[in-house]
């Protein structure tokens, strides 16, 4: 039967249901997923050492001369044990067996010369043994005669991740099996894989899976050319998506503003403070982007605290000055309602109309509020992802501020395919620097503005890590500042709405914190909060009537408190590097000299004391997010599982930059030559098959 991507795994040949079930648990369904499942790593069964070297406990491969096989009854069972004495002109050693591996193994041996032995090596009283080693031929003929249908004579094998009843061997035997049928059409044409060096698809997939010796070092360091061809491939087709949706996207219009110069000096003379160079620098760029025809589509990022928000209100109202809406969109409520105080303050005196969509609306609130938007009452919206349901109605959106959102893939797209006259322009804003490489795959091909100073007067925040021991002392620290009229943040490993069973235990920390701390107002805020109340505890502290907060993770990211001078960790080993910077950023804000107190458990591990230490080191967030970003790699470091980046099964944004480049080239010459997809490049199967897995339709 000739085998294609899409059929099913359970149609192979020696597979059939049973085993096709072990293969869905997996996520495995056809065949194109099996060879899209990639060995974890590789094991070199080539002859490396010697038996006079060996060290007890280790797994090795050494050629040798079978001696003698002999066996044993076990006691008084019937079971036996098998010993193969072996000796390669260094010394000799047993190998032993407690059960016989298959049929004929040890008969096979008798007639070998040479053999090799892949095992772990055992001690045994004072000498070492191998246990359950395997013994392969050297010779083909020999294997062949007493041993066919066994692939033992690979050198190199490849190793996957397994389940129960789903071995390497049971996988690489599938494996041999679909290759000897397989039919495949190159996604990619000839010319086009000279032009950069790519290999074929099926020879690709091969190598990967039935590697020739050879290629050890490179495929273990991901840098043999089978590997490449599919890294390749997979940043090709996003890069590929992305750069249709930006043409798409330079062909529609977007809002047409007002003439510049833009009417926001009468807005920076109302502030308390003067922008800085860096925030009228990136102003100046946006700026530069409303006059083109088409949206803006860039990323604002600068470290936390470096005044982000103010530059997106600043962008805001020239557009709302120009009759268009403006949706800010942040990634928790707490954050909604700061900005929404802070745009009263600085907006609304000026004659912006300013909503706040919350949980905490009422349903007869809530449908007010949708109305005036629809009717244009309302100029700038303030909101979490509530603001991209489907209820919430513009009038005419002209721009669109994503703040601290990482996850946003979904949103992008309905940014894009709203059936609107005009497309929004965007900005998204980060404190989390990310490398070019990352932004591009992370955000498509957006333009980048950074924030690269901070504002006058702050004092750099002095971190310092300690254990429970000086728990007494950090105490007293926390009440002399309290008592200079100072507030503190204390935060708490609580992973939001997940671990009910650690609530109670937070709590608990709740009321032993205000008996400690019994002249002054201590509040708890949590995920489970209604946002009614969320709302009040932040207005308290805000207002400086709560002096400590005790939170979870639900400050984590822009809240604003500048007269908040400390801010307490508790057990900090049990939070990323980049989370721990952000939470640093709620501090720092003013003038005030401020602290971040790192409390490590008992158990904290090496890396987390690492961690700690980076984060007493230095402040600067582009130094901590390049640690981090090696630390946890590119995935978890943007929490893009759900978007973009996930869709990589081989490519490491980190690892790959070189094969990125080569195919964002690849991508850009393409677009540059106008290219028609549809007929020229790519071929139907596949093609249909990777547009239909990334939910679009470049070809359309
Ligand atoms: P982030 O970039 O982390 O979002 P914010 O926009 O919340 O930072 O700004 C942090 C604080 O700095 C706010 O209190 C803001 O009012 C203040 N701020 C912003 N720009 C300046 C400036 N140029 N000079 C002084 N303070 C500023
Ligand atoms: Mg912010």
């Amino acid at each position: 039967m000739i085998l294609k991507m899409d059929t099913p795994i359970q149609y192979i040949k020696g597979v059939g249901p049973k085993l096709g079930a072990l293969f869905e648990y997996l996520d495995l369904r056809t065949v194109g997923d099996l060879l899209h499942y990639y060995p974890r790593t590789y094991e070199d069964r080539r002859a490396q050492t010697r038996i006079d070297a060996l060290v007890p406990n280790q797994v090795v491969c050494l050629k040798a001369q079978v001696l003698q096989i002999r066996s044993f009854k076990l006691g008084t069972t019937s079971r036996k044990i098998y010993e193969v004495l072996i000796g390669d002109g260094t010394a000799k050693m047993i190998c032993r067996y407690f059960r016989i591996p298959f049929k004929g193994y040890f008969e096979r041996l008798r007639s070998a010369k040479t053999v090799k032995v892949v095992g772990k090596v055992v001690p045994r009283g004072k000498t070492i043994e191998f246990l359950h080693p395997d013994i392969f031929h050297i010779h083909p003929e020999d294997s062949k005669k007493l041993n066919p249908a066994e692939e033992l004579q690979d050198e190199l094998l490849a190793i996957y991740s397994e389940t129960e009843g789903l071995s390497s061997a049971k996988i690489r035997r599938i494996l041999n099996t679909v290759f000897e049928n397989l039919d495949l059409q190159d996604p990619l044409p000839i010319w086009f894989r000279e032009k950069y060096n790519l290999l074929p698809l099926k020879d690709a997939f091969q190598r990967i899976h039935q590697p020739d010796s050879a290629s050890y070092e490179n495929l273990i360091q991901y840098r043999d050319p089978a590997q490449i061809r599919i890294i390749f491939e997979e940043f090709f087709w996003q890069q590929l998506e992305f750069a249709r949706h930006r043409e798409l996207r330079n062909k529609s219009s977007s809002a047409s503003l007002i003439q510049s110069p833009f009417p926001i000096e009468k807005i920076l003379h109302s502030l308390s403070f003067k922008l800085t160079e860096s925030q009228h620098r990136c102003l100046q760029e946006i700026f530069q982007d409303f006059q083109k025809k088409f949206p803006m589509y860039r990323l604002l990022q600068g470290d936390v605290g470096s005044g982000k928000t103010i530059v997106a209100f600043l962008a805001a109202f020239p557009v709302i000055q120009s009759g268009y809406q403006v949706a800010l969109m942040v990634p928790t409520e707490v954050l909604a309602e700061q900005h929404f105080l802070n745009a009263k303050k600085i907006l609304e005196p000026h004659g912006v109309k300013i909503g706040l969509l919350t949980g905490s609306l009422s349903a007869a609130e809530k449908n007010e509020l949708l109305e005036n938007l629809k009717s244009n009452k309302i100029s700038l919206l303030i909101g979490t992802q509530s603001l991209i349901q489907k209820n919430v109605e513009f009038f005419n959106l002209g721009m669109a501020v994503i703040d601290e959102q990482h996850r946003f893939g979904v949103l992008q797209r309905q940014l894009l395919t709203q059936s609107q006259k005009i497309h929004p322009h965007v900005l998204f804003m980060t404190a989390t620097p990310i490398p070019r490489t990352l932004a591009l795959t992370a955000y498509g091909n957006l333009d980048v503005s950074t924030l690269n100073q901070m504002p006058e007067g702050r004092t750099p925040i002095l971190t310092r890590k300690t254990t429970e021991i000086k728990r007494p002392q950090v105490w007293q620290f926390i009440e002399d500042h309290l008592k200079q009229g100072r507030q503190t943040y204390i935060i708490y490993p609580l992973v939001e709405e997940v671990e009910f069973h650690n609530f109670k235990s937070l709590k608990e920390e709740f009321h032993q914190v205000q008996s400690r701390f019994k002249n002054f107002k201590v509040a708890l805020l949590h995920g489970k909060l209604s946002s009614k109340e969320k709302d009040q505890i932040m207005k308290e502290f805000r207002k400086g009537e709560i002096q400590i907060l005790l939170s979870t993770t639900v400050i984590e990211v822009g809240v604003d408190v500048p007269n908040a001078s400390i801010i307490l960790i508790e057990n900090c080993e049990r939070f990323g590097l980049s989370q721990l910077h952000q939470l640093r950023g709620r501090v720092g804000r003013g003038p005030i000299k401020s602290y971040c107190i790192l409390m490590l458990g008992e158990n904290a591990s090496p890396e987390a004391l690492a961690r700690a230490e980076a984060m007493e080191s230095t402040t600067d967030g582009f130094k901590i997010a390049d640690v981090d970003l090696k630390l946890r790699g590119p995935g978890e470091f943007l929490g893009v599982k759900q978007s973009g980046s996930s869709q990589f099964k081989l490519a490491d944004l980190y690892r790959d930059q070189p094969t990125f480049e080569l195919a964002y080239q690849a991508v850009q010459e393409l677009m540059r030559a106008g290219f028609d997809l549809k007929q020229t490049l790519i071929f139907k199967e596949k093609a249909s098959d990777e547009i239909l897995r990334m939910g679009l339709s470049i070809f359309n």
